[in-house]
């Protein structure tokens, strides 16, 4: 039983970790995981390859990895200029910057975790070019990367994809994360995401995946039950400056990872994947080591972790498991994933 509170040295902010409620009673809602094989082309998918969008643009007959402008976006380089005063103290402004949506695979029926190495190495290089493009934009101070899977966390459509935000500002959770780690360098000349993999090899309990380049793991301070991080073992402010090799290593980290999600009840497992990069805003900013966060909404199987008070009115998690617990859970099951017929 772990019952305590956690100090998360990226956000500066305490998890209160009640692992003995975990067996509390529950009578809310349950999430059933759809099981039934998807076909590998659907006609009417807009992200299928060679299908017409509603804006009118037809996808290419691409092969591997397809980006294009979001037709639906929340920032547009066409966002109006002309916008009406604020009242009183309030201030507005254009939301400027790009939204585009990329395309993992032209299978309709296939996950992150279910494609090859090579597959997911091309992906990672289409990240790096996406950041690299739209974080040299005059407007653009920060660009997100996220995926979000599952219909639980809102996706209609399970065409393997994500989406890119490149912004006139830096997000908050990065923000945050920025300003605590440059305290922690100017602190200590170290870099702040290097001492937590320290900390978190010299326990090693928590450790999903490692080797000469990339690592794995439940952090210590994790909010959500089966929360990762995967990250190269050098600091890069952001994915555009690793090497192949570092690639290659975070390629295998990340299909280690959620091969293992899937295995863990042998379901699709739902998550928010976010690239976590320094701001392209012109600074080298040393301090800031590049990782991928993968924060799944389930705590048990068919059952979400609910925001409520604590975490949407106090801003601040309770989690009601050990990430130690979490962490040997998904160091258990195999990391060939179950629909692979291996
Ligand atoms: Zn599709």
């Amino acid at each position: 039983m772990t019952w305590e509170e956690r100090w998360h040295p990226l956000r500066e902010e305490w998890v209160i970790v009640a692992a003995h409620r975990q067996e509390r009673p529950w009578l809310g809602n349950v999430v059933t995981a759809p099981s039934a094989r998807l076909p590998e082309y659907i006609a009417d998918c807009y992200l299928c390859p060679g299908n017409t969008r509603v804006s009118g643009l037809r996808n290419a007959a691409y092969r591997d990895v397809f980006v294009f402008d979001n037709d639906h976006p929340c920032v547009s380089p066409d966002a109006p200029r002309e916008l009406a005063p604020p009242p009183g103290i309030f201030r507005s402004r254009p939301a400027e910057g790009v939204a585009r949506v990329l395309c993992y695979s032209p299978r309709h029926d296939l996950t992150l975790a279910e494609l090859g190495h090579a597959e997911i190495v091309t992906l990672l290089r289409a990240w790096q070019a996406e950041v690299r493009e739209l974080g040299a934009r005059p407007e653009v101070v920060s660009v997100l990367v996220f995926e979000n899977k599952g219909e639980v966390v809102g996706v209609s459509n399970p065409h393997p994809h994500c989406q890119i935000y490149a912004n006139n500002f830096v997000w908050k959770t990065l923000e945050t994360e920025l300003t605590a780690a440059e305290r922690h360098f100017a602190e200590t000349g170290r870099v702040l995401f290097q001492d937590v993999i320290r900390s978190e090899r010299a326990d090693g309990r928590r450790i999903l995946y490692e080797d000469e380049t990339a690592v794995a793991f439940v952090p210590y301070f994790a909010r959500y039950a089966y929360e990762t991080y995967v990250a190269p073992v050098r600091s890069h402010p952001s994915i555009e400056t690793l090497s192949d090799e570092e690639l290659a290593g975070l390629a295998r980290a990340l299909k280690e990872v959620l091969v293992r999600y899937d295995n863990l009840w042998k379901m699709s497992f739902p998550y928010v994947l976010v690239l976590h990069q320094a701001p392209t805003d012109g600074r080298p900013h040393a301090e800031y080591h590049f990782h991928v966060e993968i924060h799944p909404p389930l705590r048990k199987p068919n059952l979400l972790k609910y925001l409520a008070g604590p975490e949407i009115g106090g801003g601040s998690f309770l989690s009601d498991t050990a990430p130690e617990a979490t962490a040997a859970e998904l160091r258990a099951v195999s990391n060939v994933h179950y629909r692979s017929g291996a």
